[in-house]
Formats: C-alpha cells, structure tokens, sequence
C-alpha cells in the first residue's frame, strides 16, 4: 500500500524568521535548522525535530513537497537529506521529477489553463493599472502567473477585494499570504499535480497539508488532511470535515504537522 503526503511548504512546513510566532521565554525555544539561504543569508527553518520526523516519513511514505514556489526557488530549499523523487512546483504548474522538470505535464497544465483562463498578459496589465506606492515588486512566475510583494500595512482598504472579484470574472483567483498577494488562473492548482502523481506512484491514499487558499484543493481532495492555526485559511476560518487543525502556531505547528503526517502514514 503506498501512501501520498502532499505538503506546502511555506508556513506549513518551513518558515521565515517572521512567521515563527515563537513567544515563550528565549530559553524553552526549541532548535531550529535552516533549510534555506537566499542571497547568501540564511531565510527558512524548520525544528530540528521536524527535520528528523521528515527523514523517517520518507521512508514510510511518498511525500510530495507541493509550494506555489518555483522551480527555482523550490530548489534552494534544503528540505531533506536526500532530494525526494517527485516535488510540484508552480501550484501544479511544474512536476519535478528526480529534479528534472516533466516537459509533459508542464504542457498538458499550459493547455488547461489557457482553455478556461484568460492570458496572463491581462492580469498584467490590470496589475500596473492598479498598483500603488504599496505594491513594492511586481513579478510573474513560470509565465504562468503574477505576484507582487506589497506594504501590506498600506494596501487600501478594499483592494484585495477588489482584485478578487476582477480575477473571479477572468477565471482567475487571488491569495494574500503575508507580504505577497498572488494572481493565479483557477484552473492552475496544486490538486491537479497531486492527482497525477498519484496516479505515477499507484497511491491509495493521500495525507496533505497547506495554510492558504491555493491549498483548498489539496486538502480537501486528500483522504485526510491538516492545517495549521495561522494564516490565510485561519484567518478565513476555513474548515473541511476531513481538515484537522494544530493545536500550535508558527513553526512549532510545522512540527506538529510533520508528526501528524508521520503518525497517518505508518498507520497499516
Ligand atoms: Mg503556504
């Protein structure tokens, strides 16, 4: 019986210094290990002991790391000693495989997209009409999708809304997940790349985890699945029947998540 553990990574299973939510006292912090340098600095961690669950879950399972990242930026992450087979990159729009991106399934996503979503040069477009001095960085991914790094702070009241509703009638969605708000087409999602590997690996059973709304799909598509107690879907109060949640917050909830994984995978 093989069983798939699809997980986002950002805020699910890794975090920034900013997203730590660590407040007890200095000395009852547990230790971290980074899992990420970016520009020479170091940039995501998890637990040590989050780190150790991840190594022993590999080998109960097959676990898909699953990010909005791309490839690129999916590879500067260190996540386990040995690289894991698969990893869907691009909210599905890429399908690593041993490292190697899946031409195929990139194509098979280009076509879907194109046929239910308008062009990405639209929301493009849209985005220069609409950005303000709080839209810090404008960027799109994979030609696939747009981001921008925002003074969230300073974002008009409003504005998030706003955009959701001009994507909802474009057949494309929006996430806000700390400093960045995503653009993405509907039809591009994590859920989508899960199913086929999946299908690739001959699963029977699906464990996956994620902390925003591009994670609806998977968790909801999952046999059983988990969230943590911060971010987007928190902040919405998202809930599916299937959907448990952590007790804990920050990346003390990244370890939880992992251990969790780990308990439902090497059930028999
Ligand atoms: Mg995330």
């Amino acid at each position: 019986m093989t069983v798939l553990v699809c997980s986002d990574l950002d805020r699910t299973l890794i975090y920034s210094a900013a997203a730590f939510a660590l407040d007890g006292p200095d000395e009852t912090m547990p230790r971290l290990l980074c899992v990420e340098f970016y520009q020479g600095a170091p940039l995501s961690y998890m637990t040590e002991a989050s780190a150790r669950t991840l190594e022993t879950l590999v080998t109960a399972a097959t676990f898909v790391p699953t990010t909005t990242r791309t490839p690129e930026q999916y590879r500067r992450v260190q996540l386990l000693e040995k690289p894991p087979a698969y990893a869907i990159c691009a909210n599905g729009g890429h399908l690593l495989v041993d490292g190697e991106d899946d031409p195929e399934w990139a194509e098979t996503v280009r076509n879907r997209v194109a046929e239910g979503c308008a062009p990405l040069a639209d929301v493009q477009h849209h985005l220069v009409q609409v950005s303000g001095d709080f839209v810090l960085k404008r960027r799109s991914a994979s030609g696939l999708f747009a981001y921008m790094v925002v003074d969230r702070a300073s974002l008009p009241s409003g504005w998030v809304e706003d955009l959701t509703g001009w994507c909802a009638e474009r057949g494309w969605r929006t996430s806000l997940q700390g400093r960045k708000v995503y653009c993405l087409p509907a039809r591009l999602t994590k859920a989508a790349a899960a199913a086929e590997v999946a299908r690739r690996a001959g699963a029977s059973t699906t464990l996956s985890a994620g902390d925003s709304l591009l994670d609806v799909e998977l968790l909801e598509a999952a046999d059983l699945s988990i969230r943590p107690a911060h971010g987007e879907l928190h902040d919405t109060g998202w809930t599916a029947p299937t959907t448990a949640v952590t007790a804990a917050r920050g990346v003390a909830a990244g370890q939880e998540i992992a251990d969790w994984l780990l308990e439902r995978a090497a059930e028999p």
